[in-house]
């Protein structure tokens, strides 16, 4: 996720902050010292690192349910919302679906019920004031826990109470149909608060946007995911386009830009074997900086990943994702290019069977 600092690094998982989530603090601790002054503000920054490292607690309690399926979860970023583990899949069978997803709220309910045994007494009022310094610390810690399980359980993505439902909803209608539904259900949820938010707590309606996007997000990926699949690479990539040589200069590049209309250009070696890509940003770029003269290959992107033509394009629909590989070759079995897979093309195979289901694409050898 852009915007995002890295913070730390546990057994494999980075765990970084999304600037959202720091101004979301600021926000809490400018409150306080605007209303209390200089100890307020350090009480609620003492208070904030320690919700901090509850929502990180919360985060882990995913991803160690989420090994013991074989899955690992490189990242997790932090939000106003709660967290997001970037698992590298999710799990395909809903009732392990349900167990990740329920793993992260049930830390939160075993932390605020500990705190909550261990301090005494809480007054049900309390738990709208997470932000009021006049609370004991431990007090508001197991206050905040427990709205951190009660919130993450809005059946709306990205929060888990949406995997929740999610995970129920594939039990009895099946994946696909599951993701539709849910995301609705979200989206519905999301216009809710803020509606809310229009009357309300503004941070409210900050969330309400937020919610919606993620449910349009997931959508929107379940139906791209929908529509590509069954295809092979083959079937889905590039066959005209042109390749830059490896000894070519940028002004060739340059050309191949003006005569083609494509976006990435793979730079190959004398044997058709691609060694790096361009964009068309990273011609211009160069271009500013150096001139015309210099190799283009000086400039490529290079580690952009293979594809044979006979791979599903479903296995490799995630690698498009990464912004640092807006396409992958297609090679042979000598590792010629024979074709390249862009996320255009993929935009576009999304379109026709968005207007004809059925299309079959398998018009080439
Ligand atoms: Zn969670």
């Amino acid at each position: 996720m852009p915007w995002s600092i890295t913070v730390g690094r546990f057994g494999g998982t980075a765990v970084k902050i999304h600037i959202t989530f720091i101004l979301f603090l600021a926000w809490i601790a400018g409150s306080a010292w605007a209303r209390e002054g200089l100890s307020a503000a350090l009480d609620s920054t003492v208070f904030i690192l320690l919700l901090f490292l509850c929502v990180v607690l919360h985060e882990f309690g995913h991803i160690l349910a989420a090994r013991r399926y074989g899955i690992k979860a490189p990242v997790v970023t932090l939000l106003p919302i709660g967290g997001v583990a970037s698992m590298q899949s999710l799990p395909k069978d809903p009732r392990q679906e349900l167990v990740v997803a329920l793993a992260g709220p049930a830390v939160n309910l075993v932390i605020g019920l500990a705190l909550f045994l261990a301090w005494g007494s809480l007054r049900p009022g309390e738990f709208a004031e997470i932000d009021n310094p006049h609370l004991s610390l431990v007090g508001r810690l197991a206050a905040a826990n427990l709205f951190l399980a009660v919130f993450n359980l809005i059946p709306a993505f990205p929060m888990d109470g949406g995997r929740v439902l999610h995970a129920l909803l594939a039990m009895r209608v099946g994946g696909a149909l599951a993701t539709e539904i849910a995301a609705k259900i979200g989206q519905a949820f999301a216009i809710g608060l803020g509606f809310l938010g229009l009357f309300g707590n503004p941070l409210l309606l900050f969330i309400a946007i937020f919610v919606y996007m993620a449910a349009a997000g997931e959508a929107q990926m379940s139906a791209s995911a929908q529509a590509l699949r069954g295809l092979t690479v083959g079937e889905a990539m590039e066959t005209r386009f042109t390749p830059i040589s490896m000894d070519a200069t940028l002004a060739r590049a340059v050309d191949a830009l003006i005569a083609t209309a494509q976006q990435e250009f793979p730079v190959v070696d004398a044997f058709g074997k691609p060694v790096g890509l361009l964009t068309r940003e990273d011609i211009l770029t160069a271009v500013r900086k150096h001139g015309g003269d210099e190799p283009a290959s000086g400039v490529m992107r290079v580690g952009v990943d293979s594809v044979r033509p006979a791979a599903p394009v479903e296995s490799v629909f995630e690698r498009l994702q990464d912004p640092k590989a807006p396409a992958l070759y297609v090679t042979d079995a000598e590792g010629v290019i024979v074709g390249l897979l862009t996320r255009q093309a993929l935009a576009e195979i999304v379109l026709i069977r968005s207007v004809r289901p059925d299309w079959r694409f398998g018009r080439r050898a």
